[in-house]
């Protein structure tokens, strides 16, 4: 870890936290399959990975995402200038050209187009990342299904990190709440990855039902779902 680092975590640390102990940090960068950045405290110490996709980031940019991740971990409110910063850096031409190349690089997968008759799934995913996620998840590839398939409501591949959803959501009788809720499921399944043996799995953890749960119209959406 640079010395660079660590001082930009110390110094947040101390923003958010003016009298509490200073713990120990270990802070490296990791090549996520997308832009994704992760946080945990471990026996005193906070352990972070950034996405190597932020290793030339400039220090402002860092000192943002140190803010988010700190104050995520503390649940303390997430300061408008940073979040602001940090999206507009990820959302930058850079950025997204890199990433797009990474997962060209990182996996092909014949893809349809994002854009429904009635819904867009990348300006869906786009909304939820900015309401619910902070901007923080990389867009994967939005497809819809190739079938009309009712057994099959949405999926995320990691292995083409690419989120599905079938066509028969892309319909004006589909409430917004409903396929905003698929896609907002599937987008926690991005943000918490399952190790995988064989083909997908569907696994919800406790932090993914919690999670889960913060969607205000999760009943609704559920019970719509169970209609349809
Ligand atoms: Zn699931």
């Amino acid at each position: 870890m640079s010395d660079v680092l660590h001082e930009l975590f110390q110094h947040t640390y101390r923003e958010l936290r003016p009298r509490a102990e200073m713990p120990g940090f270990r802070v490296s960068f990791y090549p996520f399959a997308n832009i994704n950045n992760t946080i945990r405290l471990r026996e005193g110490a906070i352990l972070v990975r950034l996405s190597d996709l932020l290793e030339a980031a400039p220090e402002s940019v860092l000192h943002a995402i140190a803010h988010i991740l700190l104050a995520k971990l503390y649940r303390k409110p997430i300061e408008d200038q940073h979040a602001v910063r940090y999206r507009k850096y990820v959302a930058s031409h850079d950025i997204s050209k890199k990433a797009h190349l990474i997962r060209q690089i990182r996996g092909r997968k014949k893809i349809g187009a994002s854009k429904g008759h009635v819904y867009d799934l990348e300006v869906l995913f786009e909304n939820l990342n900015t309401r619910f996620f902070y901007g923080l998840l990389a867009r994967p590839l939005m497809t819809w299904s190739a079938h009309h398939s009712k057994q099959s409501l949405g999926h995320y591949d990691p292995a083409h990190n690419a989120i599905v959803v079938s066509r028969v959501f892309d319909r004006h009788t589909v409430p917004l709440y409903a396929i905003e809720y698929l896609v907002y499921h599937e987008m926690l399944h991005l943000k918490h990855p399952v190790k995988l043996r064989g083909s997908r799995r569907c696994v919800h953890s406790r932090e993914f039902q919690a999670e889960e749960k913060l969607f205000p119209e999760l009943q609704k959406a559920l019970a719509y779902l169970k209609i349809m």
